[in-house]
């Protein structure tokens, strides 16, 4: 018997259960340079316009639907470490996927490793911060390896003949992850190891010896017994670590295998399991009589890594500020085209806020690390010199500590596809608390301020000469500054108040900056929002009369098909 059953005449059973409508589409195909007029404009002001070309085809290249899928690629098939091979040799080796080959590949072509010790100058580290800012959008995990890369070189220089051998392979334009000896590469990255489980902010607190093979001294070999607790990107050629020389807490250049082509004993006991930051291998290791050079004096090992730590900060600044670009513009980009209750979500007013004040506080962050790395160019000249010793921990502390909020309320305007593991939202919330607490966490920075304003008091002057050059343009500053300078002279309880005093100069200098530079609209809604309004708890907190359609006009990248529906 047939059981089967026909549908009657005329009836929908096989047809469609739903018309599919106001779907929004991934932000792919456009030039991440050119759309982003606050990033364009800082570059031209800082000094770095001659590099407009190259970042116009950088951005081209980061914006494309392939290279956005190596981030989530390099993400998603993560790294995975074998202490031995099959046959038992002790290999410590961590595979990654070739996304994230890809990635350091291109960082490293495009001299964001080096470029700016290769070919200094003026807007030489206003435009590697520009590439850094726009390769990190597309994923921030491997920017870890490139950043310490970057930053070892000037310590290193502490120490002329090591220096001499090894950074020219530290700054050539060439990856080679291959597990080799450094004499068989060209081209080299550079890891740091100063955290062991006891301490990671006290590094006094070090316990891991080092043994003079010989006379010992600067630049001299020793041998490193002990552990670190967090190595991140542990395929690093060498490392800089801190260990207690007989003088004291010393600075070591160790490398991963000896020169006469044995493996040094730095080994990876296990891979941290991160809740972000995935892309990235960070380890756990012990040391068991590597050898290493002495890297600066004896004794003095704080004050020569904190050479390179000063610029990973500055690289926290610009991978957290890249991390609030590229969620302002995934949630501008899909408001731009989802609708709700008959309208565009861009264009309903308490969306608008949202929306603008994630637009201003990313265009704050950008422009302040682009100020920052204008004064890096120029550090013979003291008052620039002064800003990069004070302004890096003041940034740090403030653009990082800004951003996993910001992160997720970009998530949250996306709506429920934002939190899908299948988009890019909760890889950059997952992310953003990373920059935050490595390279010196909140109150790390904030002390350091502190101990920046007591041991070099002209630190004081200059900021309040950086920030005064917006005198007189906007009330709300004036009044602003003028309460942060009584307050800076009044030192009581100053560590108790430390992250208040921070948190309003990284505000009053971001305002100068953007009253003197950015459209009034944009710097107008900074100094009413973030100067004058008490209670500004949540982003879409904006006051009224301020021009949220143009903030979000000017912020919206336009991609293939893509209007900014403002
Ligand atoms: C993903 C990841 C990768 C990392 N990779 C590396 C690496 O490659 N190399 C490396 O050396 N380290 C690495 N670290 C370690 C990192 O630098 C440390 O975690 C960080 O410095 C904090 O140290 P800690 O974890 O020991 O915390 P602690 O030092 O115990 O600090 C805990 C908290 O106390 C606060 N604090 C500390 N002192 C004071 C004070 N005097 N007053 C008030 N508050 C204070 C800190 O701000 C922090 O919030 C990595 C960490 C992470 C998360």
């Amino acid at each position: 018997m047939n059981t089967r059953i026909e549908p009657a005449q005329g009836s929908l059973y096989l047809a469609d259960t739903h018309e599919v409508s106001n779907l929004s589409r991934e932000l792919t195909d456009y030039n991440m340079y050119m759309e982003d007029a606050a990033l364009r404009e800082a570059v031209q002001r800082e000094g770095g316009q001659w590099a407009e070309p190259e970042l116009a085809e950088f951005g081209k290249l980061t914006g494309s639907a392939d290279y956005l899928e190596l981030g989530n690629l390099a993400n998603k098939f993560t790294p995975e470490f074998d202490t031995h091979d099959r046959f038992g040799n002790r290999i410590d080796l961590v595979k990654f996927h070739p996304a994230y080959h890809q990635l350091m590949k291109t960082s490293i072509e495009h001299g964001l490793h080096a470029s700016p010790w290769t070919v200094p100058g003026p807007g030489a580290h206003v435009a590697r911060a520009a590439k850094s800012f726009l390769h990190g959008q597309v994923e921030a995990g491997h920017g870890c390896p490139i950043t310490m890369t970057f930053a070892a070189v000037p310590a290193l220089r502490l120490q002329p003949e090591l220096a001499s051998v090894w950074e020219p392979k530290i700054t050539a334009r060439v990856y080679d992850p291959r597990n080799v000896p450094v004499a068989q590469k060209q081209g080299i990255t550079i890891g740091m190891a100063m955290t062991e489980k006891q301490g990671g902010s006290d590094v006094r607190t070090n316990s891991t010896r080092a043994y003079p093979l010989g006379t010992g001294g600067p630049g001299q070999a020793y041998e490193l017994v002990g552990h670190k607790y967090f190595v991140s990107a542990p395929m690093c050629d060498a490392f800089l670590v801190l260990a207690q020389a007989p003088g004291g807490l010393s600075c070591f250049l160790l490398p991963r295998w000896r020169p006469d082509g044995s493996k040094n004993p730095m080994q990876v006991l296990r891979l941290k399991k991160k809740m972000g930051n995935a892309s990235n291998a960070s380890s756990e290791t012990e040391l068991r009589g590597a050898l290493a050079w002495m890297v600066g004096e004896e004794g003095r090992g704080v004050r020569t890594i904190i050479e390179m730590v000063s610029m990973t900060r500055f690289d926290c600044m610009i991978g957290s500020s890249a991390g609030m670009r590229m969620a302002a513009s995934q949630a501008l980009h899909h408001c731009s085209i989802r609708s709700a209750f008959g309208n565009v979500l861009n264009q309903q007013p308490l969306m608008q806020n949202v929306l603008a004040d994630l637009a201003l506080e990313s265009e704050a962050a950008v422009t302040l690390t682009m100020r920052i790395a204008r004064a890096m160019d120029h550090r013979a000249d003291e008052h620039e010199d002064l800003l990069v010793r004070l302004v890096t921990a003041v940034g740090k502390y403030w653009i990082c500590k800004r951003t996993p909020n910001h992160a997720y309320e970009a998530m949250e305007c996306i709506g429920g596809s934002g939190v899908m593991e299948d988009s890019m939202m909760p890889r950059l919330y997952r992310e953003a608390p990373v920059n935050a607490i490595w390279e010196g966490s909140g109150n790390v920075q904030c002390l350091d301020v502190l101990r920046a304003l007591s041991k070099t008091p002209a630190v004081v002057d200059a900021f309040f000469t950086e920030v005064s050059k917006a005198q007189g343009t906007h009330v709300a500053l004036d009044r602003f500054v003028a309460e942060l300078a009584k307050d800076l002279r009044d030192l009581r309880d100053f560590e108790y108040r430390a992250r208040d005093v921070v948190d309003r100069m990284a505000l009053a200098l971001q305002a100068s900056l953007l009253v003197r530079n950015a459209p009034a609209f944009v710097g107008d809604a900074f100094c009413h929002s973030r100067l004058e309004q008490v209670g500004h708890h949540n982003y879409g907190t904006l006051p009224r009369g301020v021009d949220a359609a143009a903030i979000i006009a000017r912020a919206t990248p336009k991609a293939a098909g893509n209007g900014s529906g403002i």
